[in-house]
């Protein structure tokens, strides 16, 4: 089945207006020069610049989402921002439980399947992260733990249209290394096989690779099976780095 891939870029705590719509800029013009894109882009950029963002980016084929949401939609969460004020600024998706939320802020697969359910609950496309630790890696518990988080994050109501799944090892992220690509089909594998248990459209929903993803390993990683894309962090932050990887979804 051929699934359209999605290429995603997390800025994290990065950037100020300036800089950032210079790059945005650049990454419109990048897709702009592109006919037909065959895959879908996106930004997650600090939630202070995701109006503005996502004002400029209105009408291209560069999206902008979130990076975290609370699970209500209002109230007394001071610090907090909602999928509904997401929304409301122009961001079509939402990431929930990235592993430094999960790390930083305690965050349990519980919690993640609320904040997912948020986001679907706003119209925004949830993007649920999970990935084991090293630790977990070398004591042989990776498909146990992806299973766990799979299906105990995934929002009620997930359908392919409304959910995307990351896979991002731990340790991986943001250290430059890349578990290989054997190891990246057998965890995607097993997704998309947790996943046809739990849901009837299993086979189309976008099963994002991340860790350490640059132009120069991006080719082989998203030629894997079951690889429908990246979920991108350091090398998101200039669009001449993102650029090239974007490339390997066209
Ligand atoms: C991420 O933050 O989701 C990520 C994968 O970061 P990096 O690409 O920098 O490893």
């Amino acid at each position: 089945m051929s699934v359209r891939p999605l290429i995603a870029g997390n800025w994290k705590m990065n950037g100020l207006a300036g800089e950032s719509a210079g790059q945005i800029k650049a990454l419109i013009s990048k897709a702009n020069e592109v006919a037909s894109l065959g895959c879908d882009i996106l930004i997650c950029p600090p939630a202070t610049l995701v109006g503005q963002l996502a004002e400029q980016a209105k009408g291209t084929s560069v999206a902008i989402g979130g990076q975290d949401c609370h699970a209500h939609e209002k109230g007394a969460h001071t610090g907090d921002i909602s999928a509904a004020m997401l929304k409301d600024a122009g961001a079509s998706y939402c990431l929930a439980g990235h592993s430094e939320r999960r790390t930083d802020h305690g965050e349990s697969n519980a919690d993640v399947k609320a904040k997912a359910e948020a986001a679907i609950g706003a119209e925004l496309i949830a993007i649920v992260c999970v990935g084991e630790t090293l630790e977990q890696r070398e004591s042989g518990k990776t498909l146990e733990v992806v299973s766990d988080q799979v299906k105990n994050s995934l929002p009620d109501g997930a359908t392919a249209t409304n959910t995307v799944i990351a896979y991002e090892p731990v340790w991986a992220i943001g250290t430059g290394k890349t578990p290989t690509t054997e190891d990246v089909a057998e965890v995607h594998a097993h997704m998309r096989k947790e996943l046809s248990t739990l849901m009837s459209d299993a086979g189309s929903v976008r099963l994002l690779y991340g860790g350490s993803v640059k132009g120069s390993n991006a080719a082989e990683l998203m030629a894997v099976e079951h690889v429908n894309g990246a979920l991108v962090g350091g090398a998101s932050l200039k669009a001449e780095d993102f650029w090239p990887i974007v490339e390997t979804g066209l």
